[in-house]
């Protein structure tokens, strides 16, 4: 999984393994909701020079939300659903994303 730019993704590979319901990522869906282009080894993205928009924090951000959050939301938010989702899938601890003051 990708470090997405300037937020503090600690490469735990939860949102590549939960895309099942993310309509712009359907063809990315290898059948069982994981991305197929997830190394599953490594927990690394196999194109991630050329992955979508919606894979891209900091493009997301410019592009859709910057009318209505500052960065430092934006980032808090992600941050909230990316713990979340590593409590929901068992990920281990450390890798918790920091918390971003708001
Ligand atoms: S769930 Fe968050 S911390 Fe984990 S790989 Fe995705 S962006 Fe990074």
């Amino acid at each position: 999984m990708p470090k997405n730019e300037g937020f503090a993704c600690t490469q735990c590979g939860a949102c590549c393994r939960r895309i099942a319901k993310i309509a712009e990522l359907a063809r990315f869906d290898d059948g069982s909701g994981i991305c197929k282009y997830l190394d599953k080894t490594s927990n690394t993205c196999t194109i991630y020079a050329n992955r979508p928009e919606i894979c891209r924090i900091d493009m997301m951000f410019e592009r859709h939300f910057a009318e209505n959050y500052s960065k430092e939301q934006f980032y808090a938010l992600n941050a909230r659903a990316c713990n979340a989702l590593q409590e929901i899938l068992g990920i281990s601890k450390r890798f918790r994303v920091g918390v971003y003051e708001i």
